[in-house]
Order: C-alpha cells, then structure tokens, then sequence
C-alpha cells in the first residue's frame, strides 16, 4: 500500500512533469503542438503514462461541448491538462481518448538523439 511504480519511457525526447520530472509522454505521441489549454498552449497527445484522471465533466470548449476528465501527474497531483473522453460536436470526434497536456506543466526531456 502507498508504493507506486512509475513508468519509465525510453525515446529520444520525452515530456515530463515540471514539477516532479516524472515521465508523461513521447514526443512522438504528439498529435498537434497548437492547442488552447486553459493555461496557454497545450499538446494534444496519443497516449500518457502515470497520470490520474480527475471526474468526468462536462466542459464548454471553443470547439463546442466536451466530456473531460482533468488529468494529474500520479507522483505529485499536479494538474497537467485534460482527457478528452467525449466530443459532441461529431467533427470533433478525433479528439476522443486524447490527452491534453498543458506546456506550462511540462518540459522536455531531450536525449540529444534528434
Ligand atoms: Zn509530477
């Protein structure tokens, strides 16, 4: 109880969480570099290791409404962005089960291999 093991990602460049530096996503599971998070620019990603989703709701975005759950770094609960879980708007729909990852929570964790 209370251990947590922490996935580690192993690609060239990676995203992790500003504050605790915990792995969050490749840089090659990005989808879009210009999202409109509610923090400035975010990255809508593919997938997303160690994180923690928050409730499911439902959120007013500038592409209409949206199901969402908040998404958590799982080491420290900081707030890192959002999951898309449903899209109303069916144009929309490719957003569906993609994460959201706010750039003032993350940095790169750069391998120097690019
Ligand atoms: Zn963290």
């Amino acid at each position: 109880m209370g251990y947590m093991l922490k996935e580690f990602l192993s690609a060239p460049s990676i995203y992790g969480c500003l504050q605790c530096q915990t792995h969050l996503a490749r840089r090659d599971s990005v989808i879009s570099r210009t999202f409109q998070g509610r923090l400035g620019r975010a990255y809508l990603t593919e997938t997303v290791v160690n994180g923690r989703l928050g409730e499911l709701e439902d959120r007013l975005l500038i592409t209409g409404l949206h199901t969402v759950c908040n998404l958590y770094c799982r080491a420290c609960g900081a707030l890192i962005g959002w999951r898309y879980i449903r899209a109303h708007d069916k144009s929309q729909g490719y957003k569906e089960g993609k994460y959201v990852l706010e750039q003032s929570r993350i940095y790169a964790i750069d391998g120097g291999m690019e």
